[in-house]
């Protein structure tokens, strides 16, 4: 059999650090002689399609990252309880069956990889989108108590009743704090005046995890990390849910020095431009 391909399929997908990460992850496990992983950029209006040809040309398997989460889910023909909770996909795989293709969300259990043991018993979520639907499933899932803010509240009380949280107004005490905006990302110095926690009171949460990555480190973990919180950043959430998007493709533990190593030291490209109000662009 020739080489099985992988790959991330997103809108843009150029900034991606998944393909440096996981051909590292299959090297280091000898796996590279029988796949090799790709960035395929497709555009919304040519997903369907091009997911349906993938296997076809020898794919096993893809992420897929913004803006096509949800319609990855929506075009499997089967689909893991934390893909149908959260509504949304990152990894599809392609079965043996014509036409078979399973979804996964490894966004979830990633964050509570990250987090490890034992799991926060309170945390509040920032944001409303696709990250935070599933970083707020996750921790709901271990029994944790979930608050969420949202700059448009709306869409926080949306999220909140579909997942069985709570939305709220401001900034309110828990253990854990999670930022699942993209504040942060573009423009550092906004980060206080744009989330409702200010730098002063970062303390009031034993740990602080930011899904921006941004090389040198976000703002808001540079103030968690001065008052003393317990930090997780980004990359390590990138890590943790290709690694387990490696198992699920491969069967085989994935090499987890070894993506960090290679997820940091990915040729650092310019993030896209803010496009429209939010700006957001998933950095996976
Ligand atoms: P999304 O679905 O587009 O949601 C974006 C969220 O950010 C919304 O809640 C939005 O609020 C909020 N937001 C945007 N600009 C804001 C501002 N100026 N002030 C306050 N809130 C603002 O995006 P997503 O997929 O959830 O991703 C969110 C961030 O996490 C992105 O930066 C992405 O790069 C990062 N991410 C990282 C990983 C990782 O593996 N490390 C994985 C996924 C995502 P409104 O509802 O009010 O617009």
């Amino acid at each position: 059999m020739g080489l099985r391909r992988l790959g991330v399929l997103g809108w843009p997908v150029a900034h991606s650090r998944s393909p440096a990460m996981q051909n590292a992850a299959l090297a280091a496990t000898g796996l590279d002689g029988e796949y090799v992983y790709e960035r395929v950029a497709v555009t919304p209006e040519d997903f369907a399609a091009t997911v349906a040809g993938l296997a076809a040309v020898g794919f096993a398997g893809v992420n897929v990252t913004i803006p096509h989460k949800e319609a990855a889910l929506a075009l499997a023909t089967d689909a893991s309880a934390d893909a149908r909770a959260i509504g949304a996909a990152n990894t599809l795989t392609f079965g043996a069956q014509d036409g078979a293709i399973r979804a996964d969300n490894t966004d979830a259990p990633g964050v509570l990889d990250a987090l490890g043991e034992p799991a926060p018993a309170s945390a509040l979520v920032l944001g409303a989108g696709g990250s935070a639907r599933a970083v707020a499933h996750a921790l709901r899932s271990t029994g944790a108590a979930v608050a969420v803010w949202n700059r448009t509240p709306a869409r926080a009380e949306a999220l909140a009743t579909d997942i069985g949280v709570a939305a709220v107004s401001g900034a309110v005490d828990a253990e854990l704090l999670v930022n699942c905006t993209s504040v942060g990302l573009h423009d550092p110095t906004a980060t206080f005046k744009e989330l409702p926690v200010k730098a002063d009171d970062i303390g009031r949460y034993a740990c602080v995890v930011d899904l921006v990555y941004r090389d040198g480190g976000t703002e808001l973990l540079r103030a968690a990390e001065r008052r003393g919180c317990r930090c997780v950043d980004g990359l390590e959430i990138l890590v943790r849910q290709g690694a387990r998007s490696f198992q699920i493709w491969t069967g085989r533990s994935a090499p987890l020095d070894v993506m960090r190593r290679a997820a940091r030291d990915a040729e650092p490209q310019q993030p896209p431009p803010p496009s429209g109000r939010d700006g957001d662009r998933d950095r996976r």
